[in-house]
């Protein structure tokens, strides 16, 4: 048994869950109840980051205290994933007392060993993306995001040595001593290094301005800057540095997931403070991209915005950890529209799946009583070796794995569970006729037919289960087989073709997905 330790980003608390959050945390829960599934011991942790200068300014403007807000945005956040059936084993917050603590323990610590340093700092400062800008990255001298001219700030601060980590960083990168996926990424990042270099960065900001963020232990005028006190959620999430058990256990990351917008910094800020803490790096940074929706960016002023959780009152939390999984090409950016959305629900959920295993299901109970008949292997037709799940089921799984391994999550969906296992099945029913070979009375035949449906069905709430494990569990009820508890799950022994118990009984049938008007 391996241990498997995901993260995605602690989302800042200035607003509500929006489709990018949702991408991120069901791209991690999926791949940690896949992990969960084959018998890894895994730890999954989200959170919030909520400190820092943008909601000191909201709290005010609605009149709140930062405290207040924040609590009120963690508390959406978690509806978001409860909606969502994200299965987390820590929400991490940075205003959590045992975070603050760890925070002041790293910063006195990295301030003992010379890493910090009093000085000053002039900077362009977008109070958008709480992130300096480089003159290159700006647009007509406006931060590309928010289209605002970043402020020119010049003031005492502590300074963290950044630029002493230069070389180290870009040998680990090129080296993949932390691999960045996909290479489009780490390209990207080793030619800003090697072009702009790093610099020392403010580690603190001055507490009249800034007094919604962590006191400085060892000066009371500042508080620390918001992404030295972010970054360390990854380590205290564990418990650390107070309780080392889940941190001797889980560290380092096995996997970082990210969006595009928060990756240098992660691989700048985050990998330095490592390296100064001497800790463990992480092994693997994946950096996903946006979703537009017809070709532009979700606005308001568009209106062209989709919210995660209207899709999942509509649709169902599976239906929509599907689609944002499917639509979007691992490392691209995706696209996304209303119409696009209730055509694939139609085509893949009501006319796909929700079809496919009502036919079986319908097909076992008029022809052989509700019971799982015998396999008669030998009595089935073959209608193409290359295409068909029996001949073909060790290379099925491998090639899923492959695919989720390498966070290709699309393919998995598209070509392995919908493709493979799906269509070519609905096809073979098709082309067997099941209510032509059960005229014939040919008995054998019907019931190799029907088991080698009733089988692949079954494999398929495997292969479903880390994207749709209630959908992945609806069918097995209705096979008459145990639900997958996949912290309890054979894998590797469930996988193999032939696991379906002829004599079983299946149970009630109904339908998987609703039709929904649109
Ligand atoms: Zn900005």
């Amino acid at each position: 048994m391996s241990k498997f330790y995901i993260t995605t980003p602690i989302y800042y608390a200035s607003g509500q869950p929006h489709i990018g959050h949702a991408y991120t945390t069901v791209a991690a829960d999926v791949l940690a109840r896949y992990h969960r599934l084959i018998g890894d011991n895994v730890f999954f942790l989200t959170g919030m980051d909520e400190h820092g200068l943008k909601i000191q300014q909201k709290a005010e403007e609605q009149k709140k205290t930062p405290q207040e807000f924040v609590d009120e945005i963690a508390e959406s956040f978690k509806l978001a994933w409860e909606k969502l059936n994200i299965k987390y084993d820590n929400f991490i917050r940075t205003v959590d007392e045992k975070h603050v603590e760890g925070v002041k323990e790293v910063i006195t610590k990295l301030f003992e060993a010379g890493y910090i340093e009093k000085g000053k700092y002039e900077a362009l400062y977008c109070v958008g993306c709480e992130q300096y800008k480089t003159r290159s990255e700006l647009v007509e001298g406006k931060c590309p995001d928010h289209l605002t001219e970043p402020e020119l700030k010049f003031e005492e601060a502590y300074l963290f040595k950044m630029s002493k980590f230069k070389n180290q960083i870009l040998d680990i990168i090129k080296n993949d001593k932390v691999r960045i996926k996909p290479d489009s990424r780490k390209n990207e990042i080793i030619s800003f290094l090697e072009r702009e270099g790093l610099n020392d960065i403010a580690f603190s900001r001055l507490k009249k301005n800034v007094y919604w963020g962590i006191d400085l232990p060892f000066d009371g005028d500042h508080t620390t800057y918001v992404w030295a006190d972010a970054f360390l959620n990854y380590l205290t999430g564990l418990g650390w540095p107070q309780d080392k058990e889940k941190y001797e256990q889980f560290w380092p990351p096995n996997v970082q997931l990210m969006a595009k917008d928060i990756f240098r910094v992660h691989a700048t800020i985050w990998l330095s403070m490592l390296l100064a803490m001497k800790e463990e790096l992480p092994q693997e940074m994946f950096v996903h991209g946006y979703f537009t929706s017809g070709g532009q960016k979700m606005s308001k002023s568009i209106g062209n915005v989709i919210n995660p959780l209207e899709l999942v009152d509509k649709y169902g939390a599976d239906f929509v950890r599907y689609i944002l999984l499917k639509e979007m090409v691992f490392g691209s950016d995706g696209d996304l529209t209303l119409g696009r959305i209730a055509e694939k629900y139609e085509a893949d959920f009501a006319k796909g799946l929700g079809n496919f295993s009502s036919r079986v299901l319908k097909m076992i109970e008029k022809y052989s009583d509700s019971i799982i008949p015998q396999d008669e292997k030998q009595d089935r037709p073959i209608l193409d070796s290359k295409r068909d799940f029996s001949e073909n089921n060790e290379a099925f799984w491998a090639l899923y794995e492959q695919n989720l391994s390498g966070y290709a999550y699309n393919l998995v969906l598209s070509h392995s569970v919908f493709n493979l296992a799906i269509s070519e099945n609905d096809k073979y029913i098709e082309q067997t006729k099941p209510w032509e070979i059960a005229k014939s009375g040919n008995e054998k035949k019907l019931f190799a037919v029907l088991y080698y449906l009733a089988e692949s069905l079954r494999q398929i709430t495997i292969a479903i289960y880390p994207f749709m494990p209630e959908t992945a569990n609806k069918i097995r009820e209705q096979l008459g087989i145990k639900k997958i508890d996949e912290n309890n799950f054979d894998f590797y022994n469930e996988i193999k073709w032939g696991g379906l118990k002829p004599g079983t009984k299946i149970g009630k049938i109904e339908a998987l997905f609703p039709r929904i008007e649109n």
